[in-house]
């Protein structure tokens, strides 16, 4: 839950959304129509605009930690519903960052008065895009893959290689998707293992022509530091929802059995809720380092370094926790129509995020060029 309460975002209307999404979630994976009820209901209650200035969340103001909790509490409810909107987060802190007065006044104006989701498509294969400067137009060309949310997303940023006058490098840009019609997306590459309600399919751009107030500031500028690395803290509270969703259906699923007396069950329950309180405990702690950091060039490898271990050591936890719940509650508790069937498909899948080993290995290089390896709250 997210500390604070105040007229602009109702607590108890969010808590009875969550309620309403989660119960929805075995239904919504296989509804032609997606999550598209999901984000009317989190429109509905303010949700899409919660980083804007002057609401809740404003990104001007230091809100990490609540802002982490609220993600991961829409990650409990509904891990593909979380995935879609840390995008629509992810988008809006973008635009914070790097758009200039015009841009944000006409983007936000779009979550505020039209309801406009966002999201972030960074991912490509072989056939990524290209900005190429065609008769004078800048013309898109090539795929991205993993474009979660495609169909529910009317605005979505997306990086190329742009080389044209001073621009050179991997550009960002923020594309109508109202212009992309259906026969562009992609659907039958989308086999995976869970998430499949994220629906994150393969669009192809091609032929999209651009306009300059659609490019998003300088080329490079997606991967600046200490805001790249920094996010991940954001889809790791995704994740730990959906560790925490385990852990309650765990619970509950051994209570609907009678069998909570039982030593070895009550031992692999210690272990889960021990587990889970860690992972609340380092993201409380990224979200307040975040905050504290952000501002400061000194401790700028110290946020990287906080978030990259935020990041791994919730996926190992997501995994301790599946390992013991899977224990818990057998195969008959991982068969439909549990729940748990579902957040084991989609957890498993949805932690696999990139580039996993390197980040551990930059870990271990701050720690090695540091000269002391003791840290309270400066590591
Ligand atoms: C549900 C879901 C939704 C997503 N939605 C989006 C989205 O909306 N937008 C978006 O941009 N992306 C999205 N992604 C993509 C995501 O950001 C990652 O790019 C993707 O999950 C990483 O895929 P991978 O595990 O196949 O990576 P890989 O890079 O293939 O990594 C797999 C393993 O190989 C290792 N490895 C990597 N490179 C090498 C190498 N050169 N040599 C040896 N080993 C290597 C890694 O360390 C890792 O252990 C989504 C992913 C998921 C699962």
């Amino acid at each position: 839950m997210i500390e604070t309460i105040n007229e602009t975002f109702n607590q108890i209307s969010f808590q009875n959304t969550l309620t309403e999404i989660e119960q929805m979630a075995a239904v919504s994976e296989h509804h032609p129509e997606g999550l598209k009820k999901e984000f009317d209901l989190l429109r509905e209650i303010g949700a899409l605009k919660i980083v804007l200035p002057g609401e809740h969340l404003d990104f001007n103001k230091p809100n990490m930690p609540a802002l982490l909790t609220l993600l991961k509490d829409v990650g409990k409810a509904n891990l593909s519903v979380g995935r879609i909107f840390e995008g629509h987060i992810n988008t809006l802190y973008l635009i914070h960052l790097y758009a200039n007065e015009e841009q944000k006044n006409n983007w936000f104006e779009g979550v505020k008065e039209y309801g406009h989701l966002f999201g972030v498509w960074n991912t490509q294969a072989q056939n990524g895009i290209e900005f190429k400067l065609v008769n004078d137009k800048l013309i898109i060309s090539g795929n991205k893959t993993f474009c979660s949310g495609v169909g529910l997303v009317n605005r979505a940023l997306i990086t190329g290689n742009i080389n044209y006058g001073e621009r050179v490098g991997w550009q960002m840009s923020i594309v109508d998707m109202a212009k992309i019609t259906d026969d562009k997306i992609n659907k039958e590459t989308w086999k995976p293992l869970g998430m499949k309600a994220s629906g994150s399919y393969t669009v192809d751009f091609s032929g999209y022509e651009l306009t300059d107030d659609e490019l998003l500031y300088k080329p490079g500028i997606y991967l600046k530091q200490p805001y790249f690395s920094g996010g991940a803290i954001r889809f790791a509270a995704v994740h730990l929802g959906g560790a925490e969703a385990v852990a309650h259906n765990t619970i509950k699923y051994l209570k609907e059995l009678n069998r909570t007396e039982d030593p070895i069950q009550r031992m692999r329950i210690a272990n889960i809720m021990s587990q889970l309180v860690a992972g609340q405990l380092w993201l409380e702690k990224a979200g307040e380092n975040y905050d504290k950091w952000l501002e400061n060039k000194e401790f700028e490898q110290n946020l990287i370094a906080f978030a990259n271990m935020t990041r791994t050591t919730i996926e190992d936890i997501c995994l301790r926790i599946m390992d013991e719940s899977n224990k818990c509650v057998g195969a008959r508790g991982l068969m439909a129509p549990y729940t748990l069937e579902r957040i084991f498909r989609d957890l498993t899948f949805y932690l696999r995020q990139p580039a996993p080993d390197a980040t551990r290995l930059n870990i271990a290089v701050f720690f090695i060029n540091k000269n002391n390896v003791s840290y309270g709250t400066n590591i």
